[in-house]
Parts: structure tokens; C-alpha cells; sequence
């Protein structure tokens, strides 16, 4: 069976995903948020009471409350990072992206993408498969993750319950992100489960018919 456990880590609140399938107990790992020793501790916490073996990190995009947690995971579990590579330059330079939050990082504070991801690359978990779909507009690079099994599909910064991404920061484009979504969002099942990268869970059918984005 595939499960996904949600945290909100960091002081964004940004939704960190665990998806796994119960029988192989093979794990991904979603936008590694963890800023904090506690939150770092909760994660492996969660990974060792499991008994879950990680397999890799993908990332929905590459803004620095996305990835605080990379190369934690990156080291410690010994896996790649995967993201879309238009996101690279903001993975290098997570520094300023701090800067423009009023935040202080290490300088060489940087996330390099070791897979690059590209419109219908398909992730295996376990006996699941995670297809990506590129959704830029919020950044450059920022992928969907869609399970037609497991009817759900993590969508980063892309669409939210009720709103959609901004796209006021570098590489932003709203006519892109509205067309994005509209093209491969919307088209997909109606109970498909949408989970953000902030926020509520919400699904297709919801947003669909009440997202003022994008009706
Ligand atoms: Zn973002």
C-alpha cells in the first residue's frame, strides 16, 4: 500500500513528504524542509520506526524552504537529489535566496542536482510510480508528482487549496503557471488528491470548481 506522511517543517511551513509503499518499505523523500536538530530528529525518527529504506529525494522545485533538508538527507541516507534542471540556479544559490528573506546561510549553502528531472520521467516507489510533469511559473523547474494509482498528486508551490503559486520571485511567470496547470492539472481524475507544498490537502475536483485562479 502506498502511504504519504506529511510534516511542516521550517519556518515556512513547508510540507515535507515520506511516500512509501508498506510491503517493500522502499521511501521518497519530498522536499526535505527539516531546518532544526528537533526537525531533523522527527524525520529519522519517523524513518527508523518504519523500518524505511530512502531511496532518493526529489524536489517539487528549488526554493530554499524546500530544501533546507537536502543534504542531510543527501549524507546521511546516502541517496541523489532530483529536480528539474531549469531549477538549478536557484539551487546553487540558496544564500541569496536567504538574502531576500532577511535570512543569514552559510555562503556555500547550495543544492546541486545530481538527477535531473523532464516532463514524463516516471519515479518508482516501491511498486508505485510517481509520473513528473513540468509545471513551471512558480520557478523555472517546478515539477508535479502524479501516482494514477494511488490517486494523488504532489504539486510543490504549483496550485494550492483555493490559491496558486506566486510568481513575483526570479523566474516567476503567471501566464505560464495558469496555462500549466490548466493543461495537465485539471485534466487529471477529479478525486485526485492534491497535496501542496503549503497548507491543506485539497483535490482536482475542488480546485476546479472553486480556485478563482483558475476558474
Ligand atoms: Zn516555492
Amino acid at each position: 500500500m502506498l502511504k504519504i506522511k506529511q510534516f511542516a517543517f521550517n519556518p515556512f511551513g513547508v510540507s515535507t513528504f515520506i511516500a512509501y509503499d508498506t510491503d517493500t518499505r522502499e521511501a521518497m523523500v519530498v522536499d526535505p524542509g527539516m531546518i532544526s536538530d528537533r526537525e531533523r530528529k522527527i524525520f529519522d525518527d519517523f524513518i527508523s520506526t518504519n523500518q524505511l529504506k530512502v531511496k532518493q529525494i526529489v524536489n517539487t522545485h528549488l526554493h530554499l524552504d524546500h530544501c533546507f533538508g537536502d543534504n542531510y538527507v543527501r549524507d546521511r541516507y546516502g541517496v541523489t537529489v532530483a529536480a528539474g534542471l531549469p531549477d538549478a540556479s536557484l539551487g546553487r544559490n540558496l544564500a541569496r535566496q536567504a538574502a531576500e528573506f532577511g535570512m543569514v546561510l552559510d555562503s556555500e549553502d547550495s543544492v546541486g542536482i545530481d538527477v535531473p528531472l523532464n516532463e514524463g520521467d516516471v519515479i518508482t516507489v516501491g511498486n508505485y510510480s510517481f509520473e513528473v510533469l513540468h509545471v513551471p511559473g512558480h520557478s523555472p523547474g517546478s515539477i508535479v508528482l502524479y501516482c494514477a494509482e494511488g490517486a494523488v498528486a504532489i504539486v510543490g508551490d504549483v496550485l494550492f487549496k483555493g490559491s496558486i503559486g506566486r510568481t513575483d520571485l526570479e523566474g516567476g511567470n503567471h501566464r505560464l503557471l495558469i496555462d500549466g496547470i490548466k493543461a495537465k492539472l485539471l485534466p487529471l481524475p477529479g478525486k485526485t488528491m492534491v497535496l501542496p507544498g503549503h497548507g491543506p490537502a485539497t483535490t482536482i475536483e475542488a480546485e476546479k470548481t472553486s480556485n478563482p485562479y483558475i476558474r
